[in-house]
């Protein structure tokens, strides 16, 4: 048959989402369990009357508010559909083809898929033996061809998260004609003071991107919503790249609520946070090798017993999320959603 796509995408695992069954709790896709934040609903009522319009393509609403969130200048702040898509126009904007992506692994599945679909090499750097960036080595594997290093802090799946001493380290290693791209997907969750909010940290570094989402803690992710904010000469290249019109109308605006509400968020994340501690609590006394967690979710290495895991307690109702071979990341959920999980995974045991 005639070939009519690329060769090398027929070996590329495709992206898994976390199942959604009729009825059954889902802890499988890392959202926050409580419902879209107040306004929202009302904010996007108000904007479908205007749905046969184009969206603002500037996103002028939305990133004032959010350079007001971050105190950095609008210039500096794209948004797109979900951070996911921001990560493709990243490497899209930084990677000719044969250039190399380096991140560590096992970490977000998008960012294998993200390098192939523009043509670059992925070089996965393992974690070391807690779960954990290996920074250093990290580090090591940059060459000549690295274009772009991921760092997803805190680390999906495992839930790890990487202290300031260590990234200044890391930074200061890193060639300076090298993008680094802070995947602060779950930053909302952090507890531990020694670990650094991108932004404020790294965010005038001139080779540093930070890349945040509405999906997680701002209960957006069925509106694909998220940013980054990079230097003006990153941000004006990067624009330029990015999908036109591919931050919705009702995004923009669920988006601009949701940002009104952060007093909400916060006490939500709290919520997420209190559940989180005792979730990884009582996960240890059946898998002690869980490291500490400053997502939204515990990450359990089961290693060949994670897909056998995940279909037991699919078969309780209660959907996981496992990685073959490797391990089972459950979200957090309500208390009442947390207690099913370890009762399905009693018994799954
Ligand atoms: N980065 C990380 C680390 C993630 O876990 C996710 C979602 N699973 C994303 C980015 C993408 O989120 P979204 O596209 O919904 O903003």
């Amino acid at each position: 048959m005639t070939r009519l796509t690329r060769a090398d995408l027929d070996a590329l695992p495709a992206y898994v989402p976390g199942k959604a069954i009729p009825g059954a709790i889902k802890l499988a896709s890392n959202e926050v369990p409580y419902g879209p934040l107040p306004g929202v609903v009302e904010a996007l009522t108000a904007a479908i009357t205007d749905v046969h319009r184009y969206p603002d393509m500037g996103v002028v609403a939305l990133r004032e508010a959010l350079s007001r969130k971050t105190g950095t200048a609008e210039e500096r702040i794209i948004t797109g559909c979900g951070s996911v898509a921001l990560a493709e126009h990243l490497v899209r904007a930084t990677c000719l083809p044969g250039d190399e992506v380096l991140y560590s692994w096992r970490s977000f599945e998008a960012y294998p898929i993200i390098a192939a679909s523009a043509g670059a090499t992925s070089v996965r750097v393992p974690n070391t033996d807690k779960h954990a960036h290996d920074l250093r080595a990290m580090a090591a594997a940059v060459t000549d061809r690295t274009r772009l290093i991921f760092v997803c802090n805190p680390n999906n799946p495992t839930g790890t998260a990487l202290r300031t001493a260590e990234l200044d380290d890391f930074l200061a290693a890193v060639p300076e004609n090298v993008l680094v791209v802070l995947d602060e997907a779950y930053r909302e969750f952090v507890t531990d003071p020694d670990v650094p909010d991108g932004l404020r940290t790294y965010g005038d570094r001139p080779n540093v991107v930070v890349l945040r989402t509405l999906s997680k803690a701002w209960g957006l992710a069925g509106l694909r919503i998220g940013y980054l904010v990079a230097q003006p000469e990153v941000a004006g290249n990067v624009r330029k790249v990015v999908t036109p019109f591919s931050t919705s109308m009702v995004a923009q605006a669920a988006a601009l609520a949701a940002l009104k509400a952060e007093d909400e968020m916060t006490r939500r994340a709290g919520l997420v946070v209190k559940e989180r501690d005792r979730l990884l609590k009582a996960v240890r006394e059946f898998s002690p090798d869980t490291p500490e967690t400053q997502a939204n979710f515990v990450w359990l290495p089961l290693g060949d017993r994670a897909m056998a895991f995940g279909q037991a307690c699919e078969e309780q109702r209660v959907i996981v999320r496992p990685f073959a071979g490797d391990g089972v990341r459950v979200t957090v959920g309500t208390e009442e959603e947390n207690d099913a999980f370890l009762e399905a995974a009693a018994k799954a045991l």
